[in-house]
């Protein structure tokens, strides 16, 4: 390296891995893991030793524009900010609505958050992390009173056994699959089970893969409830002292045999008492999950099960045990603490509290605070497509790729009165939508902080210039709120300072009351932000009680202070017919990263899989008259997709895997996201991305 290294984070997923960051004489930059960084001590993934080949200035959005004419900022910031004041004064404040992205910083997030719900007074402001992590945070709340990731990704490594469900590790969160396979290495009596439709990478260290059907989760771990109360495998004691519900969870739990288990799951009866006995006699197991357990229509009982399972053990908040949940995006976390989704206020608050409400709106000084929770993704869209948002802004994020049923979100912005939409390249599906685009700045060009799966935060810091007149997100939501007559409460002069404002009300929620004292960034501040070395919250300069691990003293965030058994059944799921006979399953693959408009960029990255397929059993394929490498066409009603056939028979017989990441620019017949529906999660709002009902055809050009 020819210049001292900048020391940031990774910004794709949401392991958070710490890199160096050196710019070079000739104008290139290198990228390295550091080695210091709690998350990664060095480690880096295929799209993180990349980063360096996606930061170039070309395909970036350079200026503002308004309706595809270049705009001086003035200009650009003068029309959104009367268009939306004109639009609450003649429809109401619920007739706006902000949708943001896991991609902002905590200090971009809590000022847009700050707007919506302080100031405009709607809660009409929610994060595509809903789709990644919605049903997590409900599962917690239901559990423990507050949304709180128990243990660390020392957990991982410490486990005696480790169970991976629903979650790809090896190519979606690579770091933390490199460090269970290392700890794997140096313990060889650590048992890995994978529960996976897939026979992922991930089953490569595996001891057991459990091929359960798509959404059997729930009816998996409702039975291992229910098997650890027949073999008297419980802390009783931890149950009486510390939770509530439990004799109804398990009643409940107890109303299915192993048979009918095994009929809900497709696991064999003898594999599931394998594992059964496994978990049972394994006082260090940690239990992973990601989006195979959460972008489901039972998402949050899905999460519950899981839970139960660990709190009828007692197996919670000690080194090497606890339900893990990890975050898909590099700030799905952050959103979460400063409210970036329409249930939740800043610091952990709840908008349905009106004590919660009282206290932010006094610590604000805001003229008013959202009552009620406002609509959450795909609501909001549905909104703009009813007309009830007439004015919506887009910030970091491409939804006519990512949502489920983008057909009617891309028809929504086509009729919506005033689209407004910030992000740092040129050219997106949906920027194509808007009337306004605001060019914002990049990885590597902001300064702020973000939050990984285990708590931690980071910083990001610069160490490139902006390219044109591009600005940090929260530069530009401050101008548009100080237009809107908001000044006063948005004259930051500094990402630095909204750190320290969102540290200060972190600490302004104790307040001495026992429902809530999280205290996540308590006694930081903005002299500490500049060499803020990664901490897992709750801040350690904060109280006397840092800890890394939350319950290991039984005490939960509910108002009794026990955590809660969530009883929960498998309910019917939305089957397939002769109509649609396959179940498609989406997500990610090793090298790319959401809608591909970074990763895309980089010609090694897009060398692993070049184009997008659809992953088909051989059975199925055979019978459908279908060969490796033919055009695939998948429809559901009037939506379809063409890709490649790809044959194997890691697919489960009876379904289909699509990634999800290829959007309109590199392949306009190929965005997955036309045939899912927007089916979602009842209590948490997450759409189902892994169990929609489909046709397949061989596609026949002529
Ligand atoms: Fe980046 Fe995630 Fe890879 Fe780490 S594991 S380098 S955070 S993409």
């Amino acid at each position: 390296m020819d210049a001292p290294a900048t020391r940031t984070t990774c910004p794709y997923c949401g392991v958070g891995c710490g890199v160096l960051v050196a710019r070079n004489a000739d104008g290139t930059v290198t990228v390295r893991g550091d080695t210091e960084h709690p998350a990664n001590f060095g480690r880096l993934c295929s799209k993180g030793s990349a980063l360096g080949e996606t930061v170039g200035f070309e395909d970036r959005l350079l200026a503002p524009q308004i309706n595809g004419r270049r705009a001086n900022w003035n200009e650009a910031l003068d029309l959104v900010a009367a268009t939306f004041s004109r639009t609450i004064a003649e429809h109401g404040p619920d007739s706006v609505a902000f949708y943001v992205s896991g991609q902002l910083l905590n200090e971009d997030y809590y000022v847009a958050n700050k707007l919506m719900k302080g100031f405009i007074g709607s809660a009409n402001i929610d994060t595509n992390s809903r789709l990644c992590m919605a049903s997590s945070v409900a599962g917690h709340r239901r559990a423990f009173g507050a949304d709180t990731v128990p243990g660390t990704y020392e957990d991982l490594e410490l486990g005696d056994l480790v169970v991976l469900v629903g979650s790809n590790l090896a190519w979606c969160h690579p770091v933390l699959y490199q460090r269970i396979a290392a700890a794997k290495q140096k313990r060889p009596q650590m048992r890995i089970v994978l529960i996976d439709p897939r026979r992922t990478m991930t089953a490569d260290i595996a001891d057991i893969h459990l091929a359960v059907r798509p959404d059997g989760d729930v009816a998996l771990f409702t039975g291992l409830l229910a098997w650890l109360a027949d073999h008297d495998a419980l802390d009783r004691a931890f149950i009486a002292a510390h939770t509530n519900g439990f004799d109804d969870a398990v009643a409940v739990a107890k109303a299915l045999s192993l048979d009918e288990i095994a009929d809900q799951t497709g696991v064999p009866a003898d594999e599931l008492r394998a594992f059964y006995t496994l978990f049972a006699h394994t006082e260090k197991a940690v239990t992973v999950y990601s989006q195979g357990v959460n972008q489901s229509s039972a998402g949050t009982d899905k999460v519950n099960a899981i839970i139960n399972c660990h709190l009828a053990t007692g197996r919670i908040g000690k080194p090497g045990t606890g339900p893990f949940s990890v975050t898909g995006q590099p700030n799905a976390m952050g959103g979460r603490e400063v409210g970036g989704l329409a249930n939740m206020l800043a610091a952990h608050m709840e908008i349905e509290n009106p004590e919660h409400r009282d206290r932010v709106q006094r610590f604000w000084g805001a003229p008013r605070i959202a009552s009620q929770a406002g609509l959450k993704a795909v609501e909001m869209f549905r909104a703009v497509a009813g007309g009830r948002v007439k004015a919506i802004w887009i910030m970091g994020t491409n939804p006519v790729v990512s949502m489920p049923e983008v057909g009617l979100v891309e028809a929504a912005l086509k009729t919506c009165p005033f689209v407004v939409v910030s992000d740092v390249v040129s050219e997106t599906d949906t920027l194509r939508l808007a009337h306004i685009k605001l060019p914002a700045a990049a990885w590597g060009e902001k300064d702020g902080t973000v939050t990984n799966s285990e708590r931690r935060v980071s910083r990001q810091r610069p160490f490139l210039p902006s390219p044109g007149e591009a600005r940090p997100d929260w530069e530009i939501v401050c101008d548009v709120a100080q237009r809107m007559g908001f000044g006063k409460a948005f004259s930051y002069a500094s990402a630095a300072e909204i750190f320290a404002e969102h540290a200060a009300l972190s600490a302004f929620e104790n307040e001495g009351t026992r429902d809530f004292d999280i205290g996540a960034y308590a006694g930081l501040d903005i002299a500490q932000f500049e060499k803020l070395a990664p901490f897992q919250w709750p801040s350690p300069s904060g109280q006397a009680r840092q800890r890394s691990r939350f319950f290991a003293d039984g005490q939960f965030f509910t108002a009794d202070s026990k955590a809660r058994f969530v009883a929960t059944l498998p309910k019917p799921e939305t089957r397939t017919s002769d109509a649609y006979p396959l179940v498609l399953n989406t997500g990610r693959v090793r090298d790319h990263w959401h809608t591909m408009t970074r990763t895309g960029r980089s010609p090694r990255l897009s060398q692993h899989l070049a184009e997008p397929f659809a992953e088909i059993h051989p059975r199925d394929a055979r019978r459908l008259g279908i060969c490796d490498a033919d055009i695939a066409c998948l429809s559901i009603g009037a939506g379809s997709v063409l890709v490649r056939a790809f044959i194997t028979p890691t697919q489960a017989r009876g379904s289909v895997f699509v990634p999800m990441h290829w959007n309109g620019q590199f392949a306009s017949a190929a965005r997955i996201n036309c045939v899912v529906p927007s089916t979602t999660d009842a209590v948490s709002g997450q759409p189902a991305f892994k169990h929609v009902p489909v046709q397949l055809s061989r596609f026949d050009a002529a």
